[in-house]
């Protein structure tokens, strides 16, 4: 048995257990993801505590566990007798890795055997595999576009689709999906962050107490392993016999009304999209009163699955982390809480409550969406969400103690961040997918074929068809299938995006310092950052001001990271431009050998003014060959044109800061027009 997680000091860890448990109680929760630092051992605690899950029925011989007493219709496998017989075995928990093909999520089909024997030969996927188990991704934040984009339509359709050249196969794939993610290395679509039921925060422990009583437990294991051992299997199997008697009683447990209301008010009050979180909410609270043996859900239900189901569902901006204010949350119950808990006769309105909706105007029996308030407390809505206004008003604030931008350190705030046009990388790369720069990759659109290196993956037909026909005859050809050999298939050449690593190298110094200049040059960075983002991009941040240049971050997948950079970022001192292209030159050099297919862009924010240290001209040498633009800052009626000069030294693209939003929605309207 598994006796690992009693190892790791994490916080959140009971969280955790309970997301784990719930789901296991009631698989229409629909899943955890789970947030952490790195060194947070979330994939053992995942594993050890996925193994809890109830066995299942599957009928022998199945490749795609079907139910016995239910079988899938539509089974590759099938059509299998409806039956007692079968077998019992643990539910499956199957790990995606992030870098797995196509295939090996979906399966694949045999086109070299279709083509050659007429049979369809199907081998399951990954899907397959999980179907009535545990869907396990690790960094789930890291799967590609399009793994993630198959993985939503088989947990939106609970049916995996595999389909090639008008062969196809259909089977069911219904799964608990598990993810766990580092937040830091970038975060999660929010329509796959949508498809978790719950989310968990975790972090390394660094009380003390706690760190204590972990090294505890390990020297009890060290001394003597089997007994601790023994001792954390009967905890094992006590929990184990807990999830299975939950799950018996979960068809019985009634949701009262008043509680529905209050679930509904709760997600209205968190301004969540659509009705996924009132659903899940009322599944993982009914799973949690199972849980803990009631058979009605209470307030306290709701409030343990509300923790856990709407952190992640309020999240509007990217840059906005996910979060939950519980107080927020707590008054909003008490708010709606309109029966007493303990009140075992459904309670009518007439039963006086003995808790907290104190002498305002009676207990609140309207079923509205929980915002009115009785007494002094600050009405709770609006309090989620508030950034973009939060910045535009600050930096007004800011103006008014104007006192030129001169001074060293100071902080410019940025304004709401606005569409940008399209800088791409040219030429054809092999990067990883994104959506930047034109690559060969595997899932674009088809521009022509070729003999394959190794296993055809992505049969290009026609032109397969092409190469064996002259050679039908001199092969006798007599069955009803082509002769085909090894060397007659072709597969498709495709070609798609790919993202790239965007290097932002700032210059954040007095002579950008006026302050509406810098706001101006950090709204347009943070615009281009929004934009990395949803590029898939790599990016870094690079800012040279007073004695020299800075790597304010290194090259990451995290745009959050990049984003708090910038806004913290401060401005004044002399201008040592040459500096910050050194700087640049030394991150891409660093980032080519531990990245070499990610073709980087390098994005020069300058009025190209040098104040002090070096030679710009050979430090623009180093970056030659480099995929470049300069967004130009300088304004005023008096221009120097040093940026300009700077972009033709750069051989770079040139785009006027005061044109950056122009740009891009002029590239939006051509491309509607086109
Ligand atoms: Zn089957």
């Amino acid at each position: 048995m598994i006796v690992t997680y009693p190892f790791s000091a994490v916080v959140g860890l009971d969280d955790l257990k309970l997301a784990l448990a719930l789901n296991a109680v009631s698989p229409r929760v629909g899943g955890v993801l789970v947030r952490g630092e790195k060194g947070t051992a979330k994939s053992t605690i995942v594993r050890a505590l996925a193994a809890q899950l109830p066995s299942v029925d599957v009928v022998a011989g199945c490749r795609f566990a079907c139910d016995p007493a239910a079988p899938d219709p539509g089974c590759p496998d099938g059509p299998h007798e409806a039956g007692p017989a079968g077998a019992r075995r643990p539910a499956a928990l199957v790990e995606l890795p992030v870098g797995a093909s196509e295939d090996r999520l979906v399966g694949s089909l045999d086109m070299e055997r279709a083509l050659t024997e007429g049979v369809k030969a199907f081998e399951p996927g990954l899907l397959a595999a999980a179907h009535r188990g545990v869907l396990y991704v690790d960094e789930v934040n890291l799967l590609h576009d399009h793994l993630v984009d198959l993985l939503l339509d088989a947990a939106a359709l609970g049916t995996c689709y595999v389909e090639r050249e008008s062969v196809s196969v259909r089977h069911a794939a219904r799964f608990l999906l598990v993810g766990t993610m580092n937040p830091e290395e970038g975060e999660l679509r929010p329509q796959l962050l949508d498809r978790f039921g719950l989310t968990v925060e975790v972090r390394a422990s660094r009380d003390p107490d706690e760190r204590a009583e972990v090294v505890r437990r390990r020297l009890a294991f060290d001394a003597a392993p089997e007994e601790f051992a023994a001792r954390w299997a009967a905890e094992e199997a006590a929990l184990a016999e807990r999830i299975a008697r939950a799950r018996a009683r979960v068809p019985g447990v009634r949701l009262p009304d008043a509680r529905l209301r209050q679930i509904a008010a709760v997600c209205a009050a968190f301004e969540v999209d659509g009705l996924r979180a009132d659903l899940v909410t009322a599944n993982a609270a009914i799973a949690h009163a199972a849980w803990h043996g009631r058979d009605e859900v209470t307030t306290e239900d709701v409030r343990a699955a509300a923790r856990l189901s709407l952190p992640h569902r309020r999240r509007r901006d990217p840059f906005d982390a996910p979060g939950l204010d519980e107080s927020l949350l707590d008054e909003l119950l008490d708010q709606t809480d309109d029966d007493t808990p303990d009140d075992p006769t459904d309670g009518g309105p007439g039963v006086p409550p003995n808790g907290p909706p104190e002498d305002g105007p009676g207990p609140a029996d309207e079923p509205g969406p929980g915002r009115s308030n009785g007494d002094g407390s600050e009405p709770p809505a609006g309090k989620p969400r508030d950034n973009a206004q939060d910045g535009a008003n600050q930096s007004d604030h800011h103006q008014g103690s104007d006192n030129a931008g001169e001074s060293d350190g100071e902080v410019a705030m940025v304004a709401a961040p606005y569409r940008v046009p399209l800088l791409e990388v040219p030429g054809i790369g092999e990067g990883v997918a994104g959506r930047r720069s034109r690559s060969r990759t595997a899932h674009g659109r088809a521009t022509g074929s070729r003999r394959p290196s190794g296993r055809v993956r992505d049969l290009h037909l026609t032109a397969t068809v092409l190469a064996a026909a002259p050679h039908q005859a001199a092969r006798g050809r007599t069955g009803p299938g082509l002769v085909l050999r090894d060397d007659d298939l072709r597969e498709v050449v495709r070609e798609g995006r790919e993202g790239n690593l965007v290097l932002f190298v700032v210059d954040a110094s007095g002579s950008m310092a006026a302050r509406k200049r810098m706001t101006a040059v950090k709204t347009a960075v943070l615009s281009l950052l929004l934009d990395a983002y949803q590029r898939r991009d790599k990016v870094g941040l690079v800012t040279f001001r007073g004695a020299g240049a800075e790597t304010a971050l290194p090259p990451t997948s995290s745009v959050e990271a990049g984003a708090a950079r910038l806004r913290s970022l401060p401005t004044g001192g002399r201008t040592p431009l040459a500096a910050g292209l050194v700087r640049a030159a030394e991150v891409l050099r660093v980032e080519r050998l531990r990245d070499p297919a990610r073709r980087p862009l390098l994005v020069l924010v300058t009025d190209g003014r040098a104040t002090a240290g070096g030679d710009v001209d050979r430090a623009a040498a180093l970056l030659a060959g480099t995929a470049s633009v300069v967004v130009d800052c300088e304004s005023g009626p008096v221009r120097l044109g040093l940026a300009v000069r700077l972009a033709s030294r750069l051989r770079a693209r040139l785009v006027p800061l005061d044109a950056m939003a122009d740009l891009g929605s002029v590239v939006r309207d051509h491309r509607k027009a086109v």
